[in-house]
């Protein structure tokens, strides 16, 4: 591995260029085509190939994108495009295609720099995705920074993926997971927080907007608070990257982590981003390949930022496919994006409170376009089954959230779920499949 010769920018190198022809005679995405201001939802649809799919002879309507996005065709097209074209090992080769797959790799790392507004490629850590990232801090800056009696604050709103490293690492540290409560609508209670910040709060992690809720939270006001307390802050931002523009210079968290398949990306890859000085003195995560700069028995050298956490060949195609899909929500514009999504929220959430028995769990001021509901007299697994048959796809379940279902008294909810492509007509499709539940099961 050469570091140097990745680290020198990529923009003006050949193969870079060959690759840019290339990527001109491939069609713009219709969703770029026209005025920003005019979003074409019905033109961003015929983007993404599975929607004109039918299930169980009904017309798909994909609403669990909470849990994972369809992919517009220019990201499956440039898959296969690296498949056909570039396939070959990074950081690695002084041939063509080598070099090829590390400039396009390392491009990746760029867009994914200008996507977050991060100072520098040095911040930008590719993982398997949240869970990753997450891991990758309570086991690297944990090990080090976490003692006995410390604290790290989390919240009730938390996914399994924000919780769990931080129990493991407090059980091991013999140091205290403690959690900030939320209140009936699914609001972080900022005062509980402020009293939980403590000398020997270490860390607060806290997700950008809830997957199981949909409650955007407070975070730039919440890391001010950790700061001033002299706490890190890291956010969960797998539910932050797909709706809303995101600037961790301006938040100035400390690190900052999503997933690639949750905005229109492949599974298999995310980021962690982080800051440099605070990423520079954090030990590395995994040995192999890659991060290194010398082995030796006796001692071994680690690579520079990011490489010193990116051991063995990396997951390439996926960020190869994960700077195509933040191109494409670029060039359509994560404001239009946001703008549209809140149009469904706000329709479907007027459309759901007219159905008979059916009770919105999570009712945040800001919200992202998520919503959760129970359903009186119905098992969230029936309605989920019921509206399969629709060729309606919701999540049923806890949401990889049980500590929050617990505080709201139920074992699971029903959740759709918006996405950049999704249309009234789709929410209008859930309230005819959810009025078919009511009339099975009534
Ligand atoms: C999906 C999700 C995660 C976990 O992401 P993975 O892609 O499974 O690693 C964490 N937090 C939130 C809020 C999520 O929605």
């Amino acid at each position: 591995m050469n570091p140097r010769s990745a680290d020198r920018g990529t923009a003006d190198r050949g193969p870079q260029t060959a690759d840019r022809r290339n990527a001109e005679e491939v069609p713009l995405p219709s969703a770029v085509r026209g005025p920003r201001s005019d979003y074409d939802v019905e033109r961003i649809r015929r983007d993404f190939p599975i929607l004109s799919r039918s299930i169980r002879g009904r017309k798909l309507v994909y609403l669990d994108n909470a849990a994972t996005t369809q992919k517009p065709q220019v990201v499956i097209d440039r898959l296969v495009r690296y498949y056909t074209e570039e396939n070959s090992n990074v950081h690695r080769g002084v041939h063509y295609l080598s070099e090829v797959a590390t400039a396009d790799y390392e491009a990746a790392r760029t867009t994914v720099k200008k996507f977050i507004n991060a100072r520098d490629e040095k911040e930008i850590v590719f993982t398997r995705g949240t869970t990753e990232a997450i891991n990758l801090v309570a086991q690297s800056w944990g090990r080090v920074n976490v003692r006995e009696g410390d604290e790290i604050l989390i919240t009730a709103i938390e996914h399994h993926s924000n919780i769990v490293p931080w129990q493991l690492l407090c059980e091991e540290k013999k140091a205290r997971l403690r959690v900030a409560p939320v209140d009936d609508d699914g609001d972080i209670i900022l005062d509980e927080l402020a009293r939980l910040l403590t000398p020997r709060t270490r860390l607060v992690a806290v997700g950008h907007a809830s997957n199981a809720l949909g409650t955007i939270n407070p975070i730039a006001e919440i890391i001010a608070m950790a700061h001033a307390n002299g706490s890190l802050v890291l956010v969960d931002g797998a539910q932050g990257v797909p709706h809303m523009s995101i600037d961790v210079q301006a938040l100035d968290c400390d690190f900052y982590a999503f997933s690639g398949h949750k905005v229109y990306a492949p599974t298999g890859i995310g980021a962690l981003y982080g800051k440099e000085s605070i990423l520079d003195a954090m030990p590395p995560w995994q040995g192999g390949g890659d991060m290194i700069l010398s082995v030796s028995f006796e001692k071994t050298t680690f690579n520079a930022l990011p490489y010193k956490f990116e051991a063995g060949t990396p997951n390439i195609e996926g960020v190869i496919g994960l700077a195509a899909a933040l191109d494409y929500v670029s060039l359509a514009g994560i404001e239009n994006i946001a703008a549209h999504e809140h149009d469904l929220l706000t329709y479907a959430t007027g459309r759901l409170r007219e159905v008979d028995g059916l009770r919105i769990i999570g009712t945040a001021k800001r919200k992202a376009a998520v919503i959760s509901f129970t359903l009186e007299g119905v098992h969230p697994h029936d309605i989920g089954t019921i509206l399969d048959r629709e060729g309606v796809a919701i999540r049923t379940g806890h949401h990889c959230a049980q500590p929050l279902m617990m505080r709201f008294n139920i074992p699971a909810t029903s959740r759709a779920s918006f996405a950049m492509y999704n249309t009234r007509a789709e929410a209008d499709a859930l309230i005819t499949g959810l009025h078919k539940v009511i009339e099975v099961f009534r």
